[in-house]
């Protein structure tokens, strides 16, 4: 006789060694491993290397296991996988549905708050420049960054939803706010939302649990994963954590950094018991 088993649920906890974890951080990852059934995978996002560093990593591990966290073995690296989002940008670069931009961070930001700017980059952003300039940077040499070219995108993926676990609704995905994203920058050839659907595919995640700083990211994330064939998980954005004066937590609160609550003598149940109560729906 079968016995049929659970299907398991995968969750990720996915921090960027930038700097010391802190409340916030650890509450998102109890909550990974409180929603994977206990454990979940850690997935260190260290595409950035102009702001990672190893020695965080290390502390991560070390944080993550003091307050008596599993996590599913190997860790991932984001930085072993560059070939992989440089395959995913192939792809839609294929499809032409990306194109190269080249303006600066400061002609970017004269765009937007330019007035007639509608705020859906319908035009593409590189109309900006006058085609002479344009072509000059384009010959250059120097790296672009890649935007996406929205609305050519939507065409081509139809109408998609993403499953919402804390409402247990599936929501429509809506681009309004996003215009031609950037979805591999120069510096480092892929960016934030390109790597992390890629990641969760290989990863084989089920459920992304993240907090609701996230949430209008999820929109993105299916529009690239309709794009590139991958299937999709479901997401559940939790809350969250603030200091006393209501402001989220970030890596500057020294006092919140996990480090410095050990260093202080705190235990870990002390510390675990700082953080809210997790409800899964
Ligand atoms: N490294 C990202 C962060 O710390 C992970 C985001 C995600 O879970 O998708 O915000």
């Amino acid at each position: 006789m079968t016995t049929m088993q659970p299907s398991l649920t995968y969750t990720r906890f996915a921090p960027s060694p930038t700097g010391e974890l802190h409340l916030g951080h650890a509450f998102s990852a109890c909550f990974a491993a409180r929603a994977g059934g206990g454990q979940f995978i850690l997935r260190i996002d260290d595409i950035d290397h102009t702001r990672c560093k190893p020695a965080f990593t290390e502390k991560i591990f070390n944080d993550l296991a003091w307050l008596g966290l599993q996590w599913r073995k190997p860790v991932r690296y984001q930085s072993d996988r560059l070939e992989s989002y440089r395959e995913a940008l192939e792809t839609l670069a294929k499809k032409e549905l990306v194109y190269p931009c080249f303006l600066t961070r400061k002609e970017v930001n004269a765009l937007l708050s330019a007035p007639q700017y509608d705020g859906t980059a319908k035009a593409s952003m590189q109309e900006a420049i006058p085609a002479v300039e344009r072509r000059r940077r384009e010959n250059s040499g120097i790296a672009p960054a890649w935007r996406l070219r929205t609305t050519a995108a939507l065409e081509e993926v139809g109408e998609l939803t993403w499953h919402d676990a804390a409402c247990g609704i599936d929501v429509p995905i809506d681009m309004a706010n996003f215009g031609d994203v950037v979805i591999a920058r120069k510096d480092i050839s892929t960016s934030y939302h390109l790597s992390v659907v890629v990641d969760d595919a290989m990863d084989g995640i089920t459920l992304v649990t993240r907090g609701e700083d996230l949430k209008a990211s999820s929109h993105l994330h299916r529009l690239l994963q309709g794009l590139l064939g991958l299937g999709t998980p479901d997401y559940l954005h939790h809350r969250l954590l603030t200091d006393s004066t209501g402001r989220r937590l970030a890596k500057r609160d020294k006092s919140a950094s996990i480090a410095k609550l050990r260093r202080d003598g705190h235990t870990a149940d002390a510390v675990l018991s700082m953080m809210p109560e997790i409800i899964l729906p």
